[in-house]
């Protein structure tokens, strides 16, 4: 399997990729997205295609509100039809994080309960995860290939190769709105307590977990398609 799905899809990427992978997996297909700083161009290739694509948003309870208006905003400008905001398990918060200052003690936990957790919920049933992660914002995404696969489920980066000037020329090009944050200095956004304004275009994710060496909030995956895990062990 994973050599013919390598061979239909070699050497496509963007909406090239985007396209016959929504036609060959139907709603066997999601897209995880932040609706953050650059989420406008793989949600307008996403529309563009197929508006009743099912989206997923991790909504964590501490989002920016911002990000949550520009969401709203985004869905009625591009006519989503099947954006899901999918929140933590109540139970998982009420006895790990009850006052709600987790992220300040162990942003790992946090991650694990406010993202992790509910995300592999809602991708039960499904065989395809598109993101839009670059290989321009360095660290672990630097070696982003188009397409993964762990024998169980395809992982697809339509926007590995991208760099910023193409999501710059695509966002004008296509006259998407901003993410009103981007205004003020944030070159990548996330959860509110774990995001400050800084990066540039040579480093965007500089100001998330800034001060820590945690780049990653771990519903991603390695390189050979596996979800990264944060076991119980490494949460105590
Ligand atoms: S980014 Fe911060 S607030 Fe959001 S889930 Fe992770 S640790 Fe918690």
């Amino acid at each position: 399997m994973d050599q013919g799905i390598h061979e239909t899809y070699a050497g496509l990427e963007g909406r090239e990729l985007l396209e016959p992978l929504i036609r060959d997996f139907g709603g066997r297909l999601a897209v995880v997205s932040s609706f953050g700083a650059e989420s406008a161009v793989l949600l307008h290739m996403v529309s563009e295609v197929d508006k009743s694509t099912p989206i997923i948003f991790l909504d964590t309870g501490k989002q920016f509100w911002e990000t949550l208006s520009y969401r709203s905003m985004l869905i009625d400008r591009l006519g989503l039809t099947d954006v899901r905001s999918i929140q933590p398990d109540p139970s998982d918060l009420a006895s790990a994080d009850p006052d709600g200052t987790l992220h300040a003690r162990n942003h790992d936990f946090c991650c694990h309960i406010r993202k992790t957790l509910p995300l592999e919920k809602a991708l039960k049933g499904f065989d395809v995860v598109v993101s839009g992660r670059k290989r321009y914002h360095g660290g672990e995404r630097r070696n982003l290939t188009p397409l993964t696969i762990d024998g169980a489920r395809i992982k697809a980066e339509p926007l590995a190769g991208f760099s910023a000037l193409d999501i710059e020329l695509y966002m004008a090009t296509h006259n998407l709105p901003r993410h009103p944050l981007t205004d003020i200095g944030y070159f990548s956004i996330g959860c509110e307590p774990c995001t400050v304004q800084g990066g540039s275009a040579e480093d965007p994710r500089a100001g998330r977990w800034a001060g820590t060496a945690k780049t990653e909030c771990g519903i991603h995956w390695t390189a050979n398609g596996r979800p990264i895990q944060v076991t119980a062990q490494r949460l105590q």
